[in-house]
C-alpha cells in the first residue's frame, strides 16, 4: 500500500516537531509538506528549526523546504495543524475550504458546534459530524480537533469510570510541564524554582472540553455529558508530562478493586482495530504511593497511555487518584495522528 502524503502546519514548534518525530517512520503516512510562518518559509527545515527532541531529525525531513502557511496551499490533502489558536482561526478554515483534511491541535474550533472534538477511544462516532460540517460550511475538506493536553488525559482516566459507574463531579489540580506552553514558552527565570498558576483560559478548557468529548452525538448535534468539573491549573518546572490530582464523585457506590478493574479492562476502537499508534493498555496502572512521576512514567505506551496511580478513598468526594500523561504525544501530536489513523482505516482520507 502506498503511503498517504501528509503535511504539518506549525512544523517548527514544540508540537510540530513531535508530529515530525512520530510521522517520520509511520507505516501509513509520509510527510511531504512542512508549513510555518513567513519567518521560516523558503528555508531548509534543518536550518530554521531549533530541534528540541532527543530522537534525531531525519535527513529527508531536514532537507524539505518550509512553505508559507498563509498561502493556504500544500501538496498533501491531509494536514496536521500545530498552529497557535490565533493563526488557526483564519488558516484552518482556509485550508478546509480548499479541500484539505485538517487534524488540529489548536483550541480555535474545539467548541464549535459542527466540529468533532475527538479522543479516538472515547468518541469516534463524533466523526460522523464531518459531512454536516462540510455541507453547512460549503467545504470539501474538514476540521477535526483533538483536546487540550490536560483535558485529554483527564478524559483518559474519567471515561473508564464514567462508563462503569457514572461520573457526577470531578475536582482536578494540575501540575503541567513547560513544553505545554510551546517553544521557547515561559522564560526559564519565571519557571525555575517556581510554580506559575495558569491565567490563559486553561481551566475553562479543562472544565468544558471533557463534557463535549464524553457527551453524545445524535440528530446532528453534540449533547454535553452531565457532570460538573472544576480545575486548578499550574505550570511547573518539568520538561514533558502533565500530572493531575483528581477527586471524583460517582453515581454508583463501588470498591477500589472495581475501579482498578474498570481502568484495566478499558479498551476502544483503536485497540480493537490495532491502529499503529494505539496504546494497549490505554490506562497504565502504577503501583505505590510515590507514582506516577513524569520522568519515570510519561513514556508509558510510547507516550500514548494515561498513567494512573494512588487510587484511594476521598474525604471530600468519593475517590481520588493521580494521573500523568505526555502532553506533546498523547496530549497533542499523537492524539491527532490516532484520529487520522482511524479515518484512514475507514477509507475516509481519499487523496
Ligand atoms: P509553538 O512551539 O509556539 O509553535 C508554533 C508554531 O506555529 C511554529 O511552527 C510557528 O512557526 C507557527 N506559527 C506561528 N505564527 C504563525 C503564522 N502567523 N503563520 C504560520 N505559522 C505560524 O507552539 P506549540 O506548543 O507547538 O503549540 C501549537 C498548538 O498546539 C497551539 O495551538 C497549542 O495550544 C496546541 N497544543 C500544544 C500542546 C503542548 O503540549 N505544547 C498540547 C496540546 C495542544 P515559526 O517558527 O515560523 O514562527
Amino acid at each position: 500500500m502506498s503511503k498517504i502524503p501528509v503535511g504539518v502546519i506549525g512544523a517548527t514548534g514544540a508540537v510540530g516537531q513531535r508530529f515530525i518525530s512520530l510521522l517520520a517512520h509511520h507505516p501509513w503516512f509520509e510527510i511531504t509538506d512542512l508549513l510555518a510562518s513567513e519567518r521560516s518559509a523558503g528555508r531548509r527545515y534543518g536550518d530554521v528549526v531549533n530541534w528540541i527532541l532527543s530522537d534525531p531529525l531525519p535527513a529527508r525531513i531536514a532537507n524539505l523546504t518550509v512553505q508559507r502557511a498563509d498561502a493556504g496551499a500544500a501538496r498533501a490533502r491531509v494536514l496536521f495543524s500545530a498552529l497557535p489558536a490565533s493563526e488557526a482561526r483564519t488558516l484552518e478554515p482556509l485550508f478546509a475550504s480548499r479541500g484539505h483534511y485538517i487534524f488540529s491541535n489548536a483550541s480555535a474550533f474545539r467548541m464549535a458546534e459542527d466540529v468533532p472534538l475527538v479522543i479516538t477511544e472515547v468518541n469516534p462516532d463524533h466523526l460522523d459530524m464531518i459531512p454536516l460540517q462540510q455541507a453547512r460550511r460549503g467545504w470539501e475538506g474538514f476540521i477535526v480537533c483533538n483536546a487540550n493536553c490536560t483535558a485529554t488525559h483527564l478524559v483518559g482516566a474519567l471515561h473508564p469510570l464514567h462508563q462503569a459507574f457514572g461520573v457526577k463531579k470531578a475536582f482536578v489540580a494540575t501540575l503541567q510541564a513547560a513544553s505545554g506552553a510551546g517553544y521557547p514558552g515561559i522564560p526559564s527565570m519565571d519557571l525555575i524554582d517556581n510554580i506559575v498558576p495558569h491565567s490563559y483560559g486553561e481551566e475553562e478548557k479543562v472544565e468544558t472540553e471533557p463534557r463535549k468529548i464524553m457527551g453524545t452525538f445524535a440528530n446532528g448535534q453534540f449533547q454535553f455529558a452531565e457532570m460538573t468539573l472544576t480545575a486548578h491549573c499550574h505550570r511547573v518546572p518539568v520538561l514533558d508530562g502533565h500530572t493531575e490530582a483528581v477527586s471524583v464523585a460517582l453515581a454508583r457506590e463501588t470498591t477500589r478493586e472495581a475501579i482498578i478493574d474498570a481502568f484495566r479492562s478499558y479498551r476502544g476502537l483503536p485497540q480493537e482495530l490495532g491502529l499503529p499508534s494505539a496504546p494497549d493498555p490505554v490506562v497504565a496502572l502504577v503501583e505505590g504511593m510515590h507514582r506516577p512521576q513524569p520522568r519515570l512514567d510519561r513514556m508509558a505506551g510510547g507516550g500514548m497511555a494515561t498513567v494512573v496511580g494512588r487510587i484511594r478513598p476521598c474525604n471530600l468526594l468519593d475517590w481520588r487518584f493521580s494521573l500523568l500523561g505526555h502532553n506533546t504525544i498523547r496530549g497533542a501530536a499523537g492524539g491527532s495522528i490516532l484520529n487520522a489513523e482511524l479515518m484512514a482505516h475507514w477509507g475516509r482520507l481519499s487523496p
